[in-house]
């Protein structure tokens, strides 16, 4: 998630908060799973203040702290035995660009099991140069923006020698889809899927898997090689989905932002892409402004009775197959072969 306005009410969503952030202890790792987490937010404190503080204002009694640090977030992915994680900052005006790549650099090199991203602004001057840093100079694995909470599309004619530098290294840039309706935005995606087929040696990861457009999400996963997904909070919302849908006609007025009927529509593509792809399909948290600690994620992901095997690749496979593929084997290799 990131900055921007929502509707206002939010008691669905915060029904079973209390519960979800009981403790950070017990994760997967004490259920033998291995996750590498995909989708974590540390950030300097004044963003992670406008973070929580954002996340507050749509749900009431988010326990988690404004003023929460790196160190509180480290110590809680590692209580969780998480043994990876990708590290997502975002500039929200250009000139916090080049200090928030630099501050990445520097938290990363002191937490092992970090993996930071980079990013830049549409207003940054010299995107290859901004791009090179941070892939060559300071060896990220890739790059992530944020449309809809920088304001900016993601995939016009200015952003290309972005991507030029991904696919000339083979790296991924992730970007947050979907959730339109929540975010009231909108993104061209034929120009996604223009710029995919333009830059095939980009890897590009839909960040919630296009939540609800499954059935295109299927659609380009057949059809391009370098698309992966990311399920961070579509996990999460698909079983709020199955929860609300019970009620019938009693919908609460903040189940409009979940899309009911697109989901409906979409969901038997849901359970298609878990079917054909898992092997390129990741399983982020937006640890600490998520849907709850690892441990009720997991539930939520256990919700679906998934196979071994595509549980497996969703919680670890799919992360590693996407560091093989952009020459990261060194950091696959890391992993612990238990459950990973
Ligand atoms: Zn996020």
């Amino acid at each position: 998630m990131a900055s921007g306005e929502r509707n206002g009410e939010g008691e669905v969503w915060a029904a079973d908060f209390p519960r979800r952030w009981e403790s950070a202890g017990s994760g997967p790792g004490g259920e033998g799973a291995c996750w590498v987490d995909t989708h974590v937010h540390i950030m300097p404190p004044r963003r992670m203040r406008g973070l929580v503080r954002w996340v507050k204002k749509f749900t009431p009694g988010f326990p988690v702290s404004e003023d929460i640090t790196a160190e509180e977030i480290v110590a809680s992915l590692r209580a969780c035995g998480i043994p990876l994680f990708f590290n997502l900052v975002f500039p929200l005006w250009e000139e916090e660009t080049e200090d928030l790549n630099r501050f990445n650099r520097e938290l990363c090199a002191g937490i092992p099991e970090a993996v930071p991203f980079g990013s830049l602004h549409i207003e940054t001057p010299d995107k290859e140069r901004e791009a090179r840093r941070c892939i060559e100079e300071y060896g990220f694995l890739g790059m992530k923006l944020h449309p809809y909470a920088q304001g900016f599309p993601a995939f016009g004619e200015e952003m290309r020698p972005l991507f030029e530098v991904l696919h000339e290294h083979g790296r991924p840039l992730l970007v947050h889809t979907g959730f339109d309706v929540f975010y009231g935005m909108y993104m061209d995606l034929e120009e996604m899927e223009g710029v995919m087929r333009d830059y095939p040696g980009m890897q590009l990861v839909a960040v919630h898997a296009l939540f609800p457009r499954f059935r295109l999400a299927h659609h380009l996963m057949e059809e391009y090689p370098n698309f992966w997904l990311d399920m961070t909070n579509t996990i999460s919302c698909l079983r709020l989905h199955d929860g609300l849908r019970s009620q019938g006609d009693s919908l609460p007025p903040s189940a409009s932002s979940l899309e009911m009927e697109e989901v409906e529509e979409n969901l038997p593509y849901f359970h298609r892409l878990l079917e054909d792809f898992s092997d390129r399909i990741m399983y982020g948290t937006d640890f600490p402004v998520g849907f709850g600690y690892h441990h009720a994620l997991l539930d939520d992901l256990r919700f679906f009775r998934l196979e071994r095997g595509v549980e497996e690749n969703l919680l670890a496979g799919a992360a590693r197959n996407l560091l093989t593929r952009c020459g990261f084997s060194h950091l696959a290799a890391k992993l612990p072969t238990r459950g990973c």
